[in-house]
């Protein structure tokens, strides 16, 4: 058994390890920078930078690397180490203030959306010392921000930054509108639920899909899917378990609040939560996560698949981002109390919250778009591409109450009886939850669950920030001019509710009438990446965007362009792996079946030469015909391939690859799955869907 108190951030210098380490002055110097986001005295940096060596050396690391997270989705790291030459032949061991704050990594190999040409290769990373430093394989990894020599950022972290900064000032000003003097900060935090799936190590191995794509691009359905919902929270195989114990220790000695882990509904697929934290931790901690999550996998035998669709007909896998925003003195601006209609300050921020989601469905929309996530959203397993939010049953009584100027009576905590003497009768929630809205009020928090598992969670809290914050600089606008602040307010809040109700959905959002009565209330459906991407720098926008110094207008057409990019490339890797799995193992394979059957029937009709039609030869029919549809197939998808070099303009090209090559994928795999239905099992090239599926 682990001692966890005492593994718990043993590779983080955190707020403990500085308060030990660093010399009094030096260690308050650097508090008031994290705390009021001021910049970095370079003796001070000196001072952390050579505390923060000794302590990453004693805990056996020889490098150190800026560690940020650029446009791929994944983290950078580039190492240096800590080795500095005497004059005696020898080497010391150093690092300094400016390595500490400074990084320069060639920026020419990250993507920037045409923002830089690669002549133009400079690109900085900074410090940013709200998230500690950690050690990973033996490197001192600094969390930093990355932006390129002409000050564009070329990360998600920055723009996350400066979102948690903007949403402060926003709601400090309503929180003074409300008389409050004591708060300094407000803050919003995040916790990502992480789904994911573990397939063995050897079985991956075999299929070339899941190497280069990390999810499979054919099989047929297995015997036994997810039907029997046997799965979700089920006991945890001896295996899955060994696993999930040395992730939580890994985990907790980054500092990471692994908290719980069940089984999810899919078979094979597995969730992890943590305790909640600061938006830019939670997102340096979901982005470390994943990766750990990864090479404890591989020490496992196992391979940990993040991508939001691995299996066709067995639930993808997401990421629910619960969000909420919070005071320096610890009091949740989510919490309705025990009587929301009469908690006027959080009826403000709900509405807000309201406002903010009905006025950039866009936003919200495209933060989690993805070609993985666009297997996943609208089919019934996920929320569909339509925004809109659940509030429960409390809280739409009590809007309600407000729209039509009545008194809100509250019903007493509803009590849980469960009839059995033995079973202690309990309080209920005041709302049951609703899995399928894709914004969900859940007690003090929303929870985001659109996002897709492989997704870094920071432009979606980027967005969330800044249009709450958007929503509450027009109402502190409004407050901050009224006599009265708690009739403005009420007005305000009944105003604003009546514009945006037509967010608010309570229903089940997997139906085919949603979507139909979200078409009539005028909200948006977009279904996949290449009919988001235009949204993104749109007028209303880049004003929002631009207002709060969050994004200029090359920043947001620089990202559309990556992501469009991204998503074009994804799908001509999927294509051409789909098409070499197809001529070199899927036809030879079947031809060989069907040699072998042909072998057979003539073996038959030697001895008995009445017999013209035996089952091999009607089983040759059925694959003969099959497979002649299947090299069909694979003709108009290489076609397809080759029309998409056509394309210049990255917004047609993805358009293209989603209406032209993703169908061929499709109607190709087709095929290949109703001919691996009729094969014997030792031809067909690959493990089945049964055995990746079961195999841990
Ligand atoms: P579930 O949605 O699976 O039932 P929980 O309600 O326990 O799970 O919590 C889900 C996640 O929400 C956890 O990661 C938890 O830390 C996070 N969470 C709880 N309170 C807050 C909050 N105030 N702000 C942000 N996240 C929160
Ligand atoms: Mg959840």
């Amino acid at each position: 058994m682990p001692n966890v108190p005492e593994i718990f951030g043993s590779l983080v210098f955190n707020d403990a390890t500085m308060k030990e380490r660093l010399p009094k002055g030096t260690y308050k110097a650097l508090k008031k920078t994290i705390e009021e986001g001021k910049p970095l005295d370079i003796n001070i940096a000196n001072v952390v930078a050579h505390s923060m060596k000794e302590w990453a050396i004693e805990h056996g690391a020889t490098h150190y690397t800026h560690w940020f997270q650029p446009m791929t989705g994944i983290t950078a790291e580039k190492h240096d180490s800590f080795i500095s030459p005497t004059d005696d032949g020898k080497v010391i061991m150093e690092f300094s203030g400016k390595e500490l704050i400074k990084g320069e990594p060639d920026a020419s190999s990250f993507p920037s959306g045409g923002i830089r040409a690669t002549f133009e290769a400079r690109g900085y990373t900074a410090w940013d010392p709200t998230s500690y430093a950690f050690i990973k394989d033996g490197s001192l990894c600094i969390p930093t921000a990355f932006c390129s020599y002409t000050g564009e950022v070329l990360d998600k972290k920055t723009p996350l930054i400066r979102s948690m900064e903007v949403i402060n000032t926003q709601a400090l000003r309503i929180l003074k509108a409300f008389g409050d003097t004591t708060t300094t900060r407000v803050i919003t935090t995040v916790g990502a639920e992480q789904e994911y799936f573990l397939v063995d190590k050897e079985v991956f191995k075999k299929r070339k899909d899941l190497i280069y794509c990390d999810r499979t691009l054919f099989g047929a359905r297995p015997p036994k899917g997810q039907e029997l919902d046997d799965h979700y929270f089920g006991v945890i195989k001896p295996r899955v378990s060994a696993y999930m114990k040395e992730l939580d220790e890994e985990l907790w000695k980054f500092g990471i609040l692994a908290k719980t882990k069940h089984n999810e509904v899919a078979p094979a697929q597995h969730e992890l939560a943590p305790i909640f934290d600061t938006s830019n931790i939670a997102t340096d901690h979901n982005q470390l996560t994943m990766a750990i999550m990864k090479t404890v996998a591989d020490k496992h035998g196992m391979v940990c698949l993040l991508h939001e669709k691995p299996f066709a007909g067995v639930n993808g896998s997401g990421k629910h981002n619960n969000w909420s925003i919070s005071t320096n003195t610890g009091k949740n601006l989510l919490d309705p109390s025990k009587n929301p209609r009469e908690n006027t300050l959080f009826l403000v921020i709900l509405a807000a919250v309201i406002k903010a989601v009905d006025e950039h469905q866009d936003l919200l929309r495209l933060s989690v778009a993805s070609a993985g996530n666009d297997h996943r959203l609208g089919a019934n397993e996920a929320p569909p591409a339509v925004i809109s939010m659940y509030l429960g049953d409390e809280l739409t009584a009590v809007l309600h109450s407000i729209l039509n100027d009545e008194k809100y009576e509250r019903k007493s905590d509803p009590i849980m009886e469960t009839n059995a003497e033995v079973l202690p009768n309990f309080a209920k929630d005041t709302s049951d939850r609703n899995r399928t809205s894709p914004f969900a009020f859940t007690g003090n928090k929303f929870e985001f669950r659109m996002v897709g598992s492989s997704e870094n969670i920071a432009c979606t809290n980027t967005i969330l920030n800044t249009i709450v914050a958007d929503a509450l600089s027009d109402f502190a606008d409004e407050l901050e001019k009224a006599e009265d602040v708690k009739t403005a307010a009420d007005n305000l809040v009944k105003r604003t509710v009546e514009e945006h109700k037509r967010i608010i959905f309570n229903g089940n959002n997997y139906s085919d009438e949603w979507l139909a009565e979200a078409e009539r209330r005028g909200l948006l459906n977009l279904r996949t990446l290449p009919e988001c991407m235009p949204m993104y720098a749109s007028e209303k926008n880049v004003k929002l965007f631009g207002k709060y110094g969050i994004y200029t207008e090359v920043e947001l057409r620089s990202r559309s362009e990556i992501l469009l990019e991204k998503y074009s490339k994804l799908i001509n890797i999927e294509a051409l792996t789909a098409l070499d799995m197809a001529k070199k193992d899927i036809v030879p394979a079947v031809t060989s079946y069907i040699r072998d059957l042909a072998q057979t029937a003539s073996l038959v009709r030697s001895i008995d030469p009445e017999l013209a039609i035996t089952p091999e030869t009607d089983l040759m029919k059925k694959l003969t015909s099959l497979l002649s549809c299947f090299v069909k197939k694979i003709d108009i998808l290489d076609k397809a391939v080759m029309g998409a070099k056509e394309i210049e303009d990255v917004a047609e090209n993805a358009m293209y690859f989603k209406d032209h090559v993703l169908s061929a994928m499709q109607e190709l795999r087709a095929v290949a799955d109703e001919m691996e239905s009729n094969m014997a099992a030792k031809y067909w090239p690959y493990p089945s869907y049964g055995t990746i599926l079961f195999s841990v």
